[in-house]
């Protein structure tokens, strides 16, 4: 059976104390009852990953981004190999404002991975398309594409090293969630192609996240789909109340 995952995206936002703040309150939620199946990861910035580490004893840490080169000099970049060294479980890839703002293209999201993979971090790969791809009828085309190139030669044995991460690009910081069917849809495309790439045992292995506006007034819903295993959450993850009422409703969903 799959877990569930409840992974907060905090992007540029808060500074050392909020952060450490956020993570003593979260590891007392997560000691105060067993969440079985559920899983709980936090993406500080960078700076403050090893903070959050220190805390966090019930909750995966993820940085939100890594460098494709293995070290040396390449300034303001940060390796796998560094984040390893930090104890890090997870890493974000592939984020559409990564893709958007930083020019960033499905090889490279793909050496990220390859990495990642080489530092035993669990990559959270990112994909989705933008508002006038799925009006265009492209939103399986883009999204199969985008796998094709992420997982290009990328072998894997128990397909829990690596967490997708659907993330329909209209539907992130607008206030717009895709419908629990529109997002089943996709994810249900994705798992179709993991088995196709994978092998049925392997993609039913693999945990496949939705991202986009989702929030504790939606997230019950989406978690009911069947290919749904979590959420990529971005803006509602921030305040701590809204964070573990998230973590609440995935486990009453069957977390346990
Ligand atoms: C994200 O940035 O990954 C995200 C899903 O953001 P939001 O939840 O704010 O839409």
């Amino acid at each position: 059976m799959r877990n569930i995952f409840i992974a907060g995206n905090w992007k540029m936002n808060k500074d050392a104390s909020q952060t450490q703040q956020f993570c003593t309150q979260l590891e007392s939620h997560l000691q105060e009852r067993d969440f079985g199946r559920v899983k709980a990861i936090v993406a500080p910035v960078h700076p403050f990953l090893a903070a959050a580490e220190g805390i966090l004893r019930s909750a995966g840490v993820a940085a939100q981004d890594v460098s494709a080169h293995p070290q040396g000099a390449f300034t303001g970049e940060v390796s796998a190999s560094q984040l390893a060294s930090l104890g890090i479980s997870h890493c974000i890839i592939g984020h559409s404002e990564r893709r958007q703002y930083h020019g960033e293209s499905d090889e490279l999201v793909r050496e990220k991975l390859l990495r990642l993979r080489e530092n035993r971090i669990i990559p959270i790969v990112c994909i989705g398309e933008t508002l006038l791809q799925r009006e265009d009828g492209q939103t399986r085309e883009v999204v199969l594409a985008q796998l094709e190139g992420c997982f290009e030669g990328v072998e894997l044995a128990s397909g829990e090293e690596v967490l997708i991460a659907y993330e329909p690009v209209w539907a992130i910081g607008t206030g717009k969630t895709a419908t629990s069917a529109q997002a089943q849809e996709v994810h249900a495309e994705i798992r179709a192609w993991l088995k196709e790439r994978y092998g049925e045992e392997l993609a039913q292995k693999m945990h496949i996240l939705y991202g986009g506006s989702a929030k504790p007034e939606n997230i019950g819903e989406l978690l009911e789909q069947p290919d749904i295993d979590g959420g990529l959450i971005g803006g509602a993850s921030l305040q701590i109340e809204s964070f573990c009422a998230m973590l609440d409703i995935a486990l009453q969903n069957g977390g346990n």
